[in-house]
């Protein structure tokens, strides 16, 4: 253990002091939560008292906790009862996982607001974590935001934790909470009080998350609600009756006036027929549910002398990084390698290390520590309110867990699944994923995850049927109960009849008979009946991609998302490992065919490690794609350089991401000319931009005379034209790029192209659905970049059709008032209704 050291905390607002016995509230006034001052503030901002790490603030921004580096934790509540106000009258100006430092703001307050709606004002600062201080002030009087108030001796309240006894490790049957607000600070005081009580280890769980019921922060962090459902599990000599006695704790509200929830049955009985979530990976299967639930792990707090504790983390480490090293060489494709090597990289992250050692340090256990270190940062991705870096979490926790069990010396063990399973789970890793037996496993179903996790990634590329954002619900239902997964459609169906089973066979023997057609065809040229060709092309992020899109009939590669190709790099790739990329992508398509490079497409949902950039409070209204690179030109020319040296490979075209403006464009243009001057280039390649902002289609008339191409982003100009995030999972549906107002810019872009003799593309994942072919063929698009694996069927689909038919359609369904409209209106125009089975891009 460290010697105690002082920690000096300041006052967190300005006002008049008051002693915490006279605080109107029997939890504060009985130090239950724990003991320090209370202040009635004369001023409006809540200030840092300490420098640490949020360790939690309430979403209703009236408590907040910071955790100092040696493991000292002060809670800070402003008012009483305010968590009643559900967030109005409060900003919060800081996020769970973040870094502050002392004196600085971490939540605005309306005082006049709280004053009238809630039953004080008064403000309590709380050392939770157990430590003796000595107060600096009196217990009345005023004090002045940012003065010293409290000296805090450090490491002084680790001794009160006894090691509990072995002995067998209980849990609580899942109990809803009744709480209106969840278990915020005072009912968590309470139940961390009751469990204290006992000398067995005790957690409190909800789903995949877990808190030392002792711990009154770790508790308040779980974000608990009304009617959530939570488990309490205990481990020691008096395991069974601190499970049954917080078991009753927790029903009767832990000291507050609640009403009884519904029973855990009557929820079940509310089970609707169709459970509905969005498609992750396309495909549909008939089997039996199993559901994974994944073991509790109970981490002790405190561990032996720091050495000791060190030499455990550092060992479970190794073995982390070895069993990885495994997977990643035993890996059946590419996108599992790459995952498992992320993972690595994640093991060795210096923040996660430091965090973690200087926890040790405090007298934690490694497990503690580790586990501490990685959810914190977890936490603090998820709180960015950036998509992409929030499944990155899950990728931390994944890791985060492995390592965690080798600490405890829990052994994984395989999971025993009966044939024809579909899995259900409120999670899986992407560890879990890749290694699904696909023998057995049909398809799986996860009340998490998005349509861009990892998770989702390894599920198409395995030709798993999939879907992520189910209801809660699901994780009722019963080991064994018969299910239809459609996720093409986004829905599992309970006990499917006769009738539903007979025609998901049908559709599964068409499918696999019009494959094999369509890859039988798969190098002619795609000619529409009336003779139209259409340039059918692949949207590839590696050489290994274009090699597969050539095999399988691609006319060059229509979009190289360039960001992909060092994407987890800590530091930029140099001009010869570019060139060389560049040139073997190149190389593999030849001079017959065009080789579209988009430049850095980075920000928004795509960070890039080696281009760090600030935090965005909208990242996809942000420096995004060439917005960026035109803040750091360095960037764009090294790309624009490497990009020219293959120039005499292939058909070389360069495209702009993102742009919104004629002048990016032209700055673009002016970098490009300089660097092929240098290298005495003759001619330039074609330069084009990508129409993925409602600005860019609206001015196509204007940017045309200045393009060699347009190719219209799809993905991206739905979600700035219909407002919807793209990855939302519950938006999913509604963010369709079918939208009659995506369409109207679609035509408006191709009709200005075309008057000043340019060419137009779409490689926005529409361009891979064959509804969209006749759809987009009549729009006027001439080049469709797609999927690799969709390549033969989107040619199939141009076969098909006449170009007359399709303007018709094309005229038609732009006039149609929804999304939904055009589809039905396309799938009555195929006579047949269309399989869905194309619908997802990888
Ligand atoms: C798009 O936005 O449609 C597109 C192709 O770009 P990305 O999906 O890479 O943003
Ligand atoms: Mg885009």
């Amino acid at each position: 253990m460290a010697t105690p050291q002082q920690l000096q905390l300041l006052a967190p607002l300005s006002g008049v002091l008051m002693a915490l016995d006279q605080v109107p509230d029997p939890v504060f006034a009985g130090r239950i939560i724990g003991d320090g001052l209370c202040i009635d503030p004369t001023s409006s901002t809540l200030c840092a008292p300490l420098a640490g790490v949020v360790s939690d603030v309430q979403a209703s921004g009236h408590a907040l906790t910071i955790t100092s580096d040696a493991g000292v934790q002060v809670l800070m509540h402003i008012g009483l009862d305010t968590v009643n106000l559900a967030g109005e009258g409060f900003t919060r100006r800081v996020e769970a996982g973040q870094r502050v430092e002392a004196g600085q703001a971490l939540i605005d307050f309306d005082a006049d607001y709280i004053a009238l709606h809630a039953r004080s004002l008064l403000t309590l600062m709380l050392v939770v974590s157990g430590e003796p201080f000595d107060s600096l002030v009196g217990s009345t009087g005023w004090v002045e935001v940012g003065q010293p108030v409290m000296d805090v001796l450090v490491g002084a309240a680790g001794g009160e934790h006894p090691a509990p006894v072995p002995g067998d490790a209980v849990c609580s049957s899942p109990i809803n909470l009744p709480n209106p607000n969840g278990l915020h600070a005072r009912p968590a005081a309470v139940f961390a009080q009751a469990a204290k009580a006992f000398s067995a280890t005790i957690h409190l769980h909800k789903l995949q998350a877990q808190a030392n019921g002792k711990s009154l922060v770790a508790i308040m962090a779980l974000q608990t609600a009304h009617g959530d459902s939570v488990q309490v599990s205990a481990e020691g000599e008096d395991a069974e009756a601190a499970v049954a006695a917080l078991t009753r704790l927790l029903s009767e509200g832990c000291g507050e006036a609640v009403t009884a929830p519904a029973p855990v049955e009557a929820v079940a009985a509310e089970m609707p027929n169709i459970l509905r979530g969005v498609c992750a990976s396309p495909g549909s299967a008939l089997g039996r549910v199993m559901q994974i639930v994944e073991a509790s792990l109970l981490v002790n707090e405190f561990g032996a002398a720091p050495p000791i504790e060190l030499e455990a983390l550092s060992q479970a480490l190794i073995e982390a990084d070895m069993a990885l090293q495994h997977l990643r060489d035993t890996a059946s494709g590419q996108a599992q390698a790459e995952i498992f090597k992320a993972h690595q990289e994640l093991l060795a992250d210096p923040s996660l290390l430091d965090q973690a050692r200087a926890l040790i340090d405090a007298g934690k256990s490694a497990a503690f520590a580790w586990k501490t270190s990685t959810d914190a940062t977890a936490a603090m991705f998820r709180s960015l309110g950036n998509a992409l870096l929030a499944e990155r979490a899950a990728d931390l926790d994944d890791v985060g867990q492995r390592v965690l069990k080798l600490i405890l010396g829990v052994h994984e063990q395989a999971l025993e699944l009966p044939d024809d399973t579909i899995l259900i789970a409120d999670q899986l890793t992407p560890s879990q994923t890749a290694g699904l037996d696909t023998r057995k496993v049909l398809g799986f179903a996860t009340v998490g995850g998005g349509a861009t996790s990892h998770v989702a990634i390894l599920a198409r590329a395995c030709g798993l049927p999939a879907i992520c954002g189910m209801p809660l619900q699901m994780l009722g239902l019963d080991n064994g109960t018969r299910v239809l997964l459609d996720a093409d459609k986004g829905e599992l169906q309970l006990h499917p009849d006769a009738e539903s089973i007979d025609q998901l066979r049908t559709r599964h023997e068409r499918q696999r008979q019009r494959h094999q057609q369509e890859l039988a065809q798969a190098s002619e040229a795609a000619c529409t009946r009336d003779g139209q060709h259409i340039e059918v092309t692949a949207n590839v992020a590696s050489q290994e991609e274009t090699a597969q899109a050539m095999e399988l009939g691609a006319s060059g590669v229509g979009l190289l998302r360039s960001e992909f190709l060092y994407l987890g790099r800590q530091q930029a790739p140099s001009h010869d490992e570019q060139v060389a990329t560049y040139s073997a992508i190149a190389r593999t398509i030849g001079p017959a065919h065009n080789l579209v490079v988009r430049t850095l497409d980075v920000g928004g949902d795509k960070p890039l490690a080696y281009v760090p950039m600030d935090s965005e409070t909208n990242p996809f209204l942000g420096l995004r794609g060439i917005r960026l690179c035109l803040e750091r030109p360095q960037l764009l020319r090294e790309q624009f350089r490497a990009v020219l040296a293959c120039s005499e490979l292939t058909r070389l075209h360069i495209m702009l991401p993102m742009v919104t403006n004629l002048a990016e464009l032209r700055r673009a243009r002016q970098i490009l000319e300089q660097e092929a001057r240098v290298l005495g280039l003759a001619h330039l390649p074609k330069l084009g931009i990508m129409i993925e902002v409602p600005a860019a289609a609206l001015m196509a008339d204007v940017l045309a005379p200045h393009v060699d191409f347009f190719s219209i982003g799809t993905n991206d100009l739905t979600q700035y034209t219909l407002a919807m995030d793209r990855d939302h999972p519950r938006l999913a549906s509604q963010a369709d790029s079918f939208h009659p107002s995506v369409l109207r810019l679609i035509a408006m872009t191709v009709k200005a192209a075309h008057a000043h003799g340019k060419w137009v593309g779409v490689c926005g994942a529409m361009a891979s659905e064959r509804l969209a072919v006749p759809l987009l063929l009549g729009l006027g698009v001439d080049e469709l970049s797609v999927s690799v694996p969709l390549i033969p069927a989107i040619k199939s689909a141009v076969r098909e059709v006449n170009l007359a038919d399709c303007r018709i359609i094309a005229e038609q369904v732009s006039n149609l008032e929804s999304a939904a409209d055009v589809r039905e209106a396309l799938q009555q125009f195929h006579g047949a209704k269309v399989d869905a089975s194309s619908v997802m891009e990888n």
